[in-house]
């Protein structure tokens, strides 16, 4: 049964087209969501009014997120000596005790509580001689046990097998046995895909198409937001394309780098598709949060995806600006704002179905394309979750008019899988796009 929702629009709205003034202020009810009668885009001739970004600075310091001390862990009481260590970017690694020789006591702790239980952990291990080991995690939450992946080198990744994972839901602690040795071993929640590797990934992109990028802000921590526009030539008609609100979903950056991988490709809708529409991409919302190795929030101590109305977080407030700021540009339109996140299966988070969008029931189209074009494969989608928080997708909705459609991969789902689906997901939505804007 659905929730009763309450809609607060965050501010007052002044859509103008053509001919007609339609006047939308804060409201309680939702029965006024302020959306556009599906405009024309060249019947835009004002900006839409946005709110002065001054007046929404945070209001009181925000608390900060409580960082891990960076060490290395040293037991040398029996031979080989074995050192753990979280002294690298992404690390999670709270504490580490021996409990018997070669029998280790992790402890894996969230960055503030309470905290969505997605727990993220990423540490080294290395032995002076080749060694069996047992890891014993305890990790402060009951109910999501992530299977550990392995890596010689932190790029390439093996889930670890039944016989190397003991790790039930609710127990006090989950087991690992793994062999040590002289070699780094990476063992981590999921694959590592940091800031590093998400900024080369997008320079690389920008080189190749012509992107600009412009830093829009700066984190908590002092990391640059960086946003890229790709076919600065096209009109003034945009996607918005964000990811890593939430730093331990990897899955969703694969599926955001397939995504734009397919829009800037070579294919004749994607060669259209650009002549059309232009693309504002942010790959990393929360950069303290993936350097961190943080659960959820950013180094404000905030889930980022619950700040699209209290706007509390540097981070946030940014990139709303920066947002408005592309709305604000004569005749500019919004045609679909996209968040990429990850989970425990691939669903889409989309607006509810009387949530009347600009272009009109996008989310529901695109949803029956993607599922036409792979039928083997079943796409779920859902317009009630968190239908009543402060998510980018309903900001997206209550303040763009634009479908505000939540991304969700799978972190188990094979990387190769992701890549499929969602570069077939991507050509589709640039048909309906195009479609819809003819
Ligand atoms: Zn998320």
């Amino acid at each position: 049964m659905r929730t009763p929702i309450q809609r607060f629009a965050p501010t007052a709205l002044v859509w103008i087209f053509a001919g007609a003034t339609l006047a939308f202020a804060p409201t309680a009810c939702r029965t006024a969501p302020p959306v556009a009668p599906t405009p024309a885009p060249a019947a835009v001739t004002a900006p839409v009014v946005a709110p002065a970004p001054a007046s929404d600075a945070p209001a009181a310091p925000t608390p900060r997120a409580e960082l891990q001390e960076h060490r290395t862990w040293t037991f040398a009481a029996a031979a080989p000596t074995v050192t753990f260590d979280n002294q690298f970017p992404c690390a999670r690694l709270n504490r580490c005790e021996e409990v018997a020789p070669h029998d280790y006591r992790i402890t894996i702790t969230p960055e503030n509580e309470p905290i969505n239980p997605s727990p993220w952990f990423a540490f080294r291990v290395r032995a002076e001689a080749p060694t069996d080991i047992t890891v014993r995690f305890v990790i402060a939450t009951k109910t999501a046990r992530p299977r550990p992946r392995l890596s010689a080198d932190g790029v390439t990744w093996t889930r670890a097998t039944d016989a190397q994972w003991d790790g039930k839901q609710g127990a006090a602690e989950c087991v690992l046995r793994m062999q040590a040795g002289p070699a780094t071993t990476w063992v981590a929640s999921n694959d590592i895909l940091g800031n590093d590797r998400l900024t080369a990934w997008s320079d690389a992109l920008a080189a190749r198409t012509g992107a600009t990028m412009e830093t829009f802000g700066t984190s908590t921590g002092g990391r640059a937001l960086r946003m890229f526009t790709f076919d600065a030539s096209a009109p003034e008609d945009w996607v918005i394309v964000i990811g890593r609100q939430h730093p331990p979903e990897v899955s969703g950056s694969v599926g955001l780098m397939a995504f734009m991988d397919e829009v800037t490709g070579d294919s004749a809708r994607a060669t259209e598709f650009r002549a059309a529409f232009r693309v504002a991409l942010v790959p990393v919302v929360n950069p303290d949060g993936v350097h961190e190795g943080q659960w959820r929030s950013t180094l404000g101590a905030i889930d980022p995806n619950r700040d699209w109305g209290p706007f509390t977080q540097p981070e946030t407030v940014a990139l709303r600006d920066a947002i408005l700021a592309i709305r604000r540009r004569p005749g500019a339109r919004i045609w679909l704002a996209l968040d990429f996140h990850g989970t425990n299966k691939d669903i889409l988070y989309t607006p509810l179905e009387d949530d009347r969008t600009s272009p009109p029931k996008f989310a529901s189209a695109w949803v029956a394309a993607i599922q036409a074009r792979f039928p083997d494969y079943e796409v779920e989608n859902t317009s009630t979750h968190n239908a009543t928080e402060w998510t980018f997708k309903r900001w997206a909705f209550e303040t763009l008019g634009a479908p505000g459609i939540t991304y969700e991969l799978g972190s188990a789902t094979p990387h190769d899988r992701i890549r499929k689906i969602v570069s077939g997901a991507a050509d589709e939505a640039m048909r309906l796009l195009l479609a819809a804007k003819q």
